[in-house]
Formats: C-alpha cells, sequence, structure tokens
C-alpha cells in the first residue's frame, strides 16, 4: 500500500509518475482495475462540500497530487510528497508504455470534433495504439447506447475528459467499462494540438497554473477556491500545530 498524505481529509498518494504509470501497466497486464483521481486544489475543497465527488475520490485506486497548491499543502502539513502527477503528463507515459503492447484506448470527451482530432494526431504519434472515442456532450438518453460502445470496444484504458467533478463520478459509476480509467479534464485539447502547455521551465518553476490563467483568463471565476484552499490548509497546519 502506497504512503498517502491526509490534505483536508482528502488522501493523496506519494507515488510519481512512472510508479503511476507501472502501477496502470500492471493492472492491465494482471487483468486489475485501476482507477486513478489527479487531485488539484480545486476538487480537494469541492470534495469537502460535495458527497458524490467525495465518494468518488475516496474509492479511487489511486489520487495523484494535480499540481503545485497540492505539493505546497503537504509541505506545510509536514509531510510532504515526492511529485505532481497531472493526467497529461500521465497519459502520455501511458501511451508511451501501451504504445508497445497494442493498447486500446477509448478518448470519452471534450466538445465534439476534439476527441475525434486527438485520436487521429496520437495515432499518428503512437501507431501501436488502437483509438475509439466521443464527444463528452452526450444526452442522459444516450448514456447507455455509449456505455455499450465503450464496453464493445474492451479499452485496457479509458480517459474520461468531462470535467472534474462529472468525471470522477461518471468513472466511479462505470468501473467496469476498463482497466485503467483517468480523469483526465481539458486534456483532449491539448491531445488535439488544439492548446499548447506551458514551456517545460515554466512547467518546473511551478508557475503552469499561472500560464494557463494567462492564456484562458475564463479559468479565473474558478481561481476564487485557492485562496479558500490556502486558508483551509493553514487553518488545518494550526490545528496540527505543525506551522
Ligand atoms: N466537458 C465535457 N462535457 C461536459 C462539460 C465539460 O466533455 O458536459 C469537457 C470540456 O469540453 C473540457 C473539459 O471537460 O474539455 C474541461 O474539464 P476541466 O475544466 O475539469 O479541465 P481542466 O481545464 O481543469 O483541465
Amino acid at each position: 500500500m502506497k504512503k498517502r498524505v491526509s490534505i483536508l481529509n482528502v488522501p493523496i498518494h506519494d507515488v510519481s509518475l512512472a510508479e503511476t504509470a507501472a502501477a496502470a501497466r500492471e493492472a492491465v497486464l494482471n487483468g486489475k482495475r485501476l482507477r486513478v483521481v489527479t487531485a488539484n486544489p480545486e476538487m480537494i475543497c469541492r470534495a469537502a462540500s460535495e458527497t458524490g465527488l467525495r465518494a468518488a475520490v475516496a474509492g479511487a485506486d489511486l489520487v495523484t497530487a494535480d499540481g503545485v497548491g497540492v505539493l505546497w499543502a503537504a509541505r506545510r502539513l509536514g509531510q510532504p510528497l515526492r511529485e505532481r502527477v497531472t493526467g497529461i503528463d500521465l497519459v502520455q507515459a501511458l501511451f508511451q508504455v501501451g504504445g508497445g503492447m497494442g493498447w486500446r484506448v477509448f478518448l470519452l470527451g471534450g466538445r465534439p470534433g476534439v476527441a475525434a482530432e486527438a485520436a487521429a494526431r496520437q495515432s499518428a504519434l503512437y501507431p501501436g495504439l488502437v483509438f475509439e472515442y466521443a464527444h463528452g456532450y452526450f444526452a442522459p438518453e444516450e448514456e447507455e447506447a455509449l456505455t455499450e460502445r465503450i464496453r464493445a470496444f474492451r479499452p485496457q484504458v479509458l480517459l474520461a475528459g468531462l470535467g472534474a467533478p462529472r468525471q470522477e463520478i461518471w468513472l466511479d459509476a462505470h468501473m467496469d467499462l476498463a482497466a485503467v480509467s483517468i480523469g483526465v479534464g481539458g486534456a483532449f485539447d491539448v491531445l488535439a494540438g488544439r492548446k499548447k502547455r506551458a514551456p517545460l521551465w515554466i512547467q518546473r518553476a511551478g508557475c503552469e497554473w499561472l500560464y494557463r490563467l494567462i492564456r484562458e483568463p475564463g479559468r479565473f471565476r474558478r481561481q476564487w477556491v485557492l485562496p479558500l484552499f490556502v486558508w483551509r490548509v493553514m487553518r488545518e497546519c494550526y490545528g496540527r500545530g505543525t506551522t
């Protein structure tokens, strides 16, 4: 069992990107299930008040630290985590692993056309992978046909880019569809080449969130939760006597 750190009552595993990818490979090879949640400060805050999300996170096999805010909180709480494991980094690591083994990958989510573009672009990069896809704006009455389509495809990997917390709750309710399932947020836009990630030096400086905020100012209204996250972590530090 991997070491876990509790941040605002959300357990985060102290795993590296390489360990997470290795766990996924093992799950596929041994016919087990691995559901991964990549938790950012926004998700951790929402889990406090949203029961469905809290249950979906608690039931995940691996919860990774998605973002510098989570690493900062773990450090403040006196239990540092080794590194952040974001959805997009994990996906790219998995494509490398699965490319040599002919894995089937289902991309579910994003605006119409985006998952298709992502599948085309990634299969050119990883010819060993087989892709299938569906956009993320399906009506409730279409859901059954969609899950049947995914089941018939028998994917080793199911990536849900439906936005948090919907993707976490959806994957929790559809555990049986793939060996490895991961909520990846807006990653299909990057896989499709529609959006660029921050340059590596910005990622390494821990400023990818700022880069995204500048390029997508619309994200600003979601960021109100960050001061709340900081305040709650500091309050927990004082409560635990770690400050
Ligand atoms: N999305 C979707 N269906 C919906 C709502 C959102 O497929 O009903 C997709 C949206 O197109 C986008 C992604 O969810 O690609 C955004 O997810 P999130 O905001 O969690 O991503 P982040 O920007 O934090 O990576």
